[in-house]
Formats: structure tokens, sequence, C-alpha cells
């Protein structure tokens, strides 16, 4: 099982007159199968610290290791859906699953089939010769994640992937992910500043403040997205008498601290 191991993780930017400290010493260690949602007001840090992870910025001090190698720079093992879903308008939804398996030397056939399986997981393989710009927001970054899953990376790193969705699609792509997320497997970190997202998909909630970035809270073992691939009910889950406490909680945590700060 991959484990991924971040170790007094800090990263300052450089600014006019000096550094800013984006990240204190972040600790955490994440598990194949880990849901670990990343929360918090804008500017904690939680996209610097996807970024880390990624391989796309350098620490300033500390270390993350995956499976005990050090990540110096982006791999394959790692996939990454954005907001903005970076699909290639020129190539139809099958190609742009499949694209990092072109680059990387795989044969055609092979590479529709694993295109194609992916798609199936965010049930869009009837979609597979649709042009990208053919489907809608949701679909989008459904494509997205599917070419994520695409290289069969040990971890799913995804920043707010459902910020631009409006509230109905943004719940069914909810739901997709974590039939995908059942059904793949993965290690998926992800960030959102939706409390009520957070609780819904995490196994871990991990709960991020500002000035510098750091972690507050953690929550483990949070149930809801089992329950919900138990019973398939949303709604249910969400209305809850345990989910609306847990709601109410952290919102609280990340309320409280914002009145703090005004
Ligand atoms: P979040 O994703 O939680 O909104 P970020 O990781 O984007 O937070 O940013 C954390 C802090 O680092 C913020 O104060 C932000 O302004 C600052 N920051 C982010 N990127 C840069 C950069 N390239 N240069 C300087 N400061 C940055
Ligand atoms: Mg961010």
């Amino acid at each position: 099982m991959p484990t991924l191991d971040i170790r007094d993780l800090t990263v300052n930017y450089a600014i006019k007159g000096g550094t800013l400290q984006a990240l204190a010493p972040v600790n955490l260690t994440m598990h194949g199968g880990d849901f670990t949602v990343a929360l918090g007001a804008s500017g904690c840090g939680k996209s610097t610290l996807l970024n880390c992870i990624a391989g796309f910025l350098p620490p300033s001090s500390g270390e993350i290791l995956l499976d005990g190698q050090p990540v110096t720079g982006p791999g394959a093992d790692r996939g990454v859906v954005f907001q903005k879903h970076a699909l290639m308008p020129w190539l139809n939804v099958r190609d742009n699953v499949a694209l990092g398996l072109r680059l990387n030397g795989m044969g055609k056939a092979e590479r529709d089939a694993v295109a194609l399986a992916k798609l199936r997981l965010v049930s869009l393989e009837k979609y597979a010769d649709r042009a990208v710009y053919e489907l809608s927001g949701g679909m989008q970054q459904r494509v997205g994640i599917a070419r994520a899953l695409a290289s069969d990376p040990a971890v799913l790193l995804m920043d707010e992937p459902m910020g631009a969705l409006d509230a109905f699609t943004r719940e069914t792509v909810q739901e997709i992910l974590l039939q995908a997320w059942a059904k793949a497997q993965k290690m998926v970190f992800f960030i959102t500043h939706s409390v009520e997202e957070a609780l819904f998909l995490g196994t871990r909630l991990i709960v991020m403040s500002p000035s510098p970035g750091r972690i507050s809270h953690v929550y483990e073992d949070v149930p809801f997205s089992r329950q919900f691939l138990a019973h398939g009910d949303a709604r249910k889950v969400k209305s809850e008498p345990e989910f609306i406490r847990m709601r109410e909680e952290v919102l609280a945590i990340i309320h409280h601290r914002e009145v703090a700060h005004a």
C-alpha cells in the first residue's frame, strides 16, 4: 500500500521586502485508500501544500517521501486535478484521457483500452468520441478525473476541483468521485473550502489556519463517505444528526477564527 510522508515541511515565498512563510512545519502521513480533505479559508497554504506534493514547488525545509523516495518533481505516480480542467480542446474525450500515456510511449490499442476503463469509472464511457467542448462543466471535470487516474497514480491530488461548478452539478460530481475512489482504491488529497463537501468526501479532515499556514485540527475516521457508498443516498447522509453536528462544529472553528482575524 503506498505511503506518503510529509515531514516538517515549510515553504517560504520571496516577496517584495522579505519572505512570506506560507507553511509552518507540516507533518502528515497518508496511506493508499485514505481520502484526506484539507479545509480552510483562502490563504492558509492549502494549494502550497498540494503543489509541494505534486512536485511543482520545492520545500524550503523538510521533505516529502512517497514510499520512502523523496519527491523532487512532478511524476506519473501523482495525478493532479485543478479547478479549471485544462483539457485539450482539439482532442476528443478519449484522447484527452490517454494523452499522458501517449507521451509515455504506450501504443494506441493499449492506451485506448485504459482510457475507456477510466472513463467508465466516472460514467462517461459513452462520451469517448465527443469533443470536450460538447460536454458540460461537470462532465469536463469528470474527464479530468479520468485523465488523472490514467497513469494509475499512487496519489490523486485535487485542488478545489468542484469550485467552478453549480451546486447541483457539484453534488453529482462528488458522488461520482466517491464511487471512482471506492473502485480505484486511491490515496486522495482534496482541497475545498466547503465544510459540507469536506465532511461528505473525506475519511480524514485536516483544518488549516493561516499566517503561517498550518494544520490546526485533524478529524480521523470521518464516516460519511463510507455511509454514502453503503446505501447511495447522499441526502440521507447530509441530513444525519451526526453530520449536522460535525458541520456546525467545524464551521464554528473556521468562523470563530475569521471573526478573530476580522
Ligand atoms: P490557499 O490555497 O489556502 O488559498 P495558498 O497556498 O495559495 O493558500 O497561499 C498561502 C499564502 O502564500 C498566501 O498568503 C498567499 O498569498 C501566499 N502565496 C501563494 N503563492 C505565492 C507566490 N507564488 N508568491 C508569493 N506568495 C504566495
Ligand atoms: Mg488555493
